[in-house]
């Protein structure tokens, strides 16, 4: 939109995109996005008042929600769809095979909006682009949102960073990455074996050290902030995520955040 300046000189209204982590973990996964006109939430996987409070708790308004995007059908990341949607009468963008996964745990969604990964869609001015990601759901995905000039990404959930995922991930501003575990504490740990195999394999989740290296391959000059996210409270600590990709960051005015299951992370603005 174009606004008058005092001076005169007519300029374009600046959007700023921001990004707030409300809560990532085993327990429960949700992520606000803004452009300050359009607002979504990437998954809601605590309860819909629970959302609602940590919203609140960090200056957001539940009713400003425009959308709510699913990744896939894992309680941690369903568990109040349906009750924020009913309550603020949200679409909820979901694939097909997600949604006949939880529809029983869901219930009635105010509105559905099916998406095929692969294929981008609009809500008001961002485009959204899902792409599929290797984990054990029925058809999971990360997602790329753009506007007004930035790119944001996020992939957590994922067992293996395949060259489709390295490929979407290019050129972000922002990127919320899983830092699932540390690869000697799962060892060491206290799971059975078949869930530690689980997590190690192609469909479970990434390590500090899978999240460094994909780091390494994505930098760039305009990549600002980036949100370590979905860390098991068993088999990692925020010390050892951020240790881990610090070294990789090398020095790099990246700003490095670890979203906790208790608080997320703050509200972060790209500039
Ligand atoms: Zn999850
Ligand atoms: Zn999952």
């Amino acid at each position: 939109m174009a606004i008058g300046g005092n001076d005169g000189v007519v300029r374009r209204e600046k959007f700023r995109l921001s990004v707030c982590v409300l809560a990532s973990g085993s327990r429960g996964n949700a992520t606000y996005v803004s452009d300050g006109r359009t607002s979504i939430l990437i998954d809601a996987g605590l309860s819909g008042k629970e959302i609602q409070r940590r919203m609140s708790a960090n200056g957001l308004d539940p009713k400003q929600l425009d959308a709510i995007l699913v990744s896939h059908e894992h309680a941690d990341h369903i568990q109040g769809v349906g009750v924020l949607s009913r309550r603020f009468d949200l679409p909820v963008h979901i694939n097909d095979a997600t949604l006949q996964a939880c529809e029983n745990t869901v219930g009635r969604l105010a509105r559905v909006r099916p998406f095929v990964c692969g294929e981008s869609f609009p809500v008001g001015e961002l485009n959204i682009h899902p792409f599929s990601i290797s984990h054990d759901a029925e058809d999971p995905a990360g997602f790329t949102i753009t506007g007004h000039g930035v790119k944001i990404g996020m992939a957590t959930d994922l067992g293996v960073v395949t060259g489709m995922v390295r490929t979407h991930l290019e050129a972000c501003d922002l990127l919320v990455l899983e830092a699932n575990h540390d690869p000697q504490m799962l060892i060491d740990g206290p799971y059975p074996w078949p869930l530690k195999q689980r997590i190690r394999g192609r469909s479970g989740h990434l390590s500090n050290e899978d999240a460094a290296l994909l780091l390494t391959e994505l930098l760039h000059a305009r990549l600002q902030h980036v949100v370590l996210a979905h860390l098991s409270e068993a088999n990692n600590t925020s010390q050892k995520a951020h240790a881990a990709v610090s070294r990789a960051l090398n020095g790099n005015a990246i700003q490095l955040h670890v979203a906790s299951q208790a608080e997320g992370c703050g509200l972060l603005t790209i500039d």
